[in-house]
């Protein structure tokens, strides 16, 4: 079983001194007994000053960025890359939150770009994937995350016969794009279904169990519903953003999503 995780997506919420506070917070309520993983995402201003206080509370919380730019470097003005993000402590890196595929204009392509660049540089991807209300009532959920799994990992130009290709560090997010801060969300089989898929999609790519990623349900995630996803044999974490905003709500998810997974 693999460890359980919990991807808390601050995305632009929080200045250095909710920051400060939150991570006080939870550093006074938090149960470390039991393995799991938590990532935390806060906006690229925030990084720094978290990363510190993550260091100095010892808290056991993984860095991530909500984004990163698709070159190394050069003249891309307001950027952030992937080298800047190592540099100031972050291990993960979200790509392909549908709020940047919508609002921003993100392709499949553009996502790939991201993911190889990340892996290459050393920063772990955390894939968003996701269909649309409208694909979803045209019945196109499979398709859809299909090729979104697809083309972002890269998976029809890459062999998996060397050991250099793995994805077993990285992870993959299935957030319905009409689920994420909607309090809607697919039923706990329904996400089942969709992360099996997935292993399908992988498998039948020639990917081995062995090099394939975790794979995490997102999606108006809370204090009600965690035990229900974190019950489903191929949900490994989750990714929530509105209920991760307080350290208090997001302790209870983590502490109720490793009760169900854990029993
Ligand atoms: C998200 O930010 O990806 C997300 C799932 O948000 P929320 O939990 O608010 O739906």
């Amino acid at each position: 079983m693999s460890t359980p995780c919990f991807v808390a997506n601050w995305k632009m919420n929080k200045t250095l001194v909710e920051a400060h506070d939150y991570l006080t917070c939870f550093a006074q309520g938090l149960k470390r007994e039991g393995s799991w993983e938590m990532i935390l995402a806060p906006s690229y201003v925030a990084l720094a000053a978290v990363a510190r206080q993550i260091q100095s509370l010892s808290l056991p919380i993984a860095l991530a960025a909500q984004n990163l730019h698709h070159k190394t470097e050069g003249a891309y003005t307001g950027e952030v890359s992937a080298a800047m993000l190592c540099d100031v402590g972050c291990r993960y890196v979200i790509i392909g939150h549908s709020e940047r595929r919508v609002y921003f204009g993100e392709s499949d392509a553009l996502i790939a770009e991201k993911v190889l660049l990340a892996r290459r540089l050393g920063l772990l991807p955390i894939l968003c994937v996701g269909e649309s209300r409208e694909e979803r009532e045209n019945q196109m959920t499979s398709a859809v995350i299909r090729r979104q799994l697809q083309t972002g990992l890269g998976l029809n130009h890459q062999t998996f016969s060397s050991d250099q290709v793995s994805f077993s560090d990285c992870l993959i997010a299935y957030e319905p794009v009409w689920a994420i801060g909607s309090g809607k969300t697919p039923s706990p089989s329904e996400v089942e279904e969709v992360h099996y898929d997935m292993i399908r999609c992988m498998q039948a790519a020639g990917l081995p169990a062995s090099k394939m990623p975790r794979l995490l349900y997102g999606g108006s995630v809370d204090e009600k519903n965690i035990a229900l996803f974190m019950k489903e044999p191929h949900v490994d974490g989750v990714l929530a953003g509105g209920a991760s905003l307080s350290a208090e709500r997001f302790m209870t998810i983590i502490e109720l999503g490793k009760k169900a997974k854990n029993g």
